[in-house]
């Protein structure tokens, strides 16, 4: 008989052996339990598999053989499979990682003089279909496993020979603004966030874990009490007639429903200097006016919070544009005149599609929203194309 998490089974040639890689402390104290081990194995094996990276168990020198012997009959650790590593000219990698669904999603490293930032994915292809993203153009096939979360973590730490115990790591921030909706793979992502922050894990501060979502307004209920990591916000547009365009999530969670969830999500963080953070695609044309910098300014007047504006990353097929230097620094002028912390993001890892916006991997869509844009594209170059013969003849 063999331990696999709540259940013994009966081992057979077929049998799935429990990925240790992704199991909180509560879930690996009860896999020892099951298999009639001590507790503190939890922590000996958690240091084995997030401080040193290790991917064998054969490495885990400080247990003892029999007990290794034991748990490879039953148990592996299983990073995701990496599909390729690209490096930017500007020091930013980004990882293509298959998971088990088939589907490949992205990882970005972002180094910033002492920072580090991993920019993680939580689900192959999104639902959400917000129109400036390019990951929501992919359609949707999976939710991400907490072992296929995590291991993007830990194969980037491991990529970089970084120790989290040491104090020069090189992941020092990790952001949930990849791929998918977190809020819409709850569970998964919640454990993995508590993986990253746990001592025995990646011992990240709540304050450098960041869940960024488009505005899930149970699932940002749900988490008031259960997690306190640093809430972002995709708010693009100030009022809900532009929003209902851009995120089409806005027409079930409006923006009052929304300021509302994060207004009770700050509110019972026990540190008061902490602030939600709205992140703002900026649109040629579109969401870039001063009119719409008056909006917010009215919008968020109330709220302590930063914004972060993102200049339009552009990639094939979007139908958006970026705004020249000058409507950025106009826009972020006339809030910082109103007293917001107004940041605009560098564009990072552009000539490797590893910018905000331009992660794509490889979804194995189920939603055909892929197929119809693709159509779409085909029907909007042959209309081109038909211009164009016109026009010279
Ligand atoms: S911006 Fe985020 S929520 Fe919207 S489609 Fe893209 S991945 Fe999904």
């Amino acid at each position: 008989m063999v331990a696999v998490l709540g259940a013994p089974v009966e081992m057979t040639a077929e049998c799935v052996k429990t990925n240790l890689l992704g199991l909180t402390q509560a879930k690996l104290d009860e896999f020892f339990i099951t298999l009639g081990e001590k507790r503190f194995r939890t922590q000996q094996i958690m240091k084995w598999i997030y401080h040193f990276g290790v991917s064998s168990i054969d490495e885990m020198s400080n247990v003892s053989k029999v007990l290794r012997e034991r748990l490879k009959s039953c148990a592996d650790i299983r990073g995701p499979e990496v599909v390729s590593t690209d490096f930017s000219g500007d020091g930013t990698c980004k990882w293509v990682v298959r998971v088990a669904s088939g589907s490949c999603v992205e990882t970005v490293y972002i180094p910033d003089g002492k920072r580090g930032t991993l920019c993680v994915s939580s689900q192959a292809g999104c639902v959400l279909d917000c129109s400036f993203c390019s990951t929501g153009k992919q359609g949707f096939n999976s939710d991400l496993t907490v072992a296929e979360i995590i291991g993007q973590v830990w194969l980037a730490a491991k990529s970089f020979n970084s120790v989290p115990a040491k104090s020069d790591r090189a992941i020092t921030n990790v952001v949930m603004m990849g791929m998918g909706e977190p809020l819409l793979n709850f569970d998964n992502v919640i454990d993995a966030m508590n993986l990253m922050m746990d001592d025995f894990g990646y011992g990240l501060s709540k304050r450098r874990v960041t869940l960024s979502t488009s505005g899930v307004v149970p699932a940002m209920r749900r988490m008031i009490g259960l997690t306190d990591v640093s809430l972002a916000v995709s708010l693009h547009a100030p009022n809900d007639a532009l929003r209902n365009q851009l995120v089409p999530l806005n027409k079930k969670y409006p923006l009052k429903t929304l300021l509302a969830a994060v207004h009770d999500y700050m509110s019972v963080l026990p540190d008061k200097r902490r602030v939600v953070t709205f992140e703002y695609v900026l649109l040629k044309g579109v969401n870039d006016q001063p009119e719409h910098a008056m909006q917010m300014i009215y919008l968020l007047k109330d709220v302590p919070c930063k914004i972060n504006l993102i200049p339009f990353n552009q990639f094939f097929s979007s139908g958006y544009e970026r705004p020249s230097n000058n409507a950025i620094r106009r826009f972020q002028v006339m809030l910082q005149q109103k007293g917001f912390n107004v940041t605009v993001r560098r564009t990072r890892g552009g000539d490797i599609d590893a910018a905000c916006g331009q992660l794509v991997g490889q979804v194995q869509d189920r939603t055909r929203r892929s197929v119809r844009y693709r159509d779409q594209q085909q029907k909007g170059s042959e209309a081109e194309l038909i211009n164009v013969i016109n026009m010279a003849s």
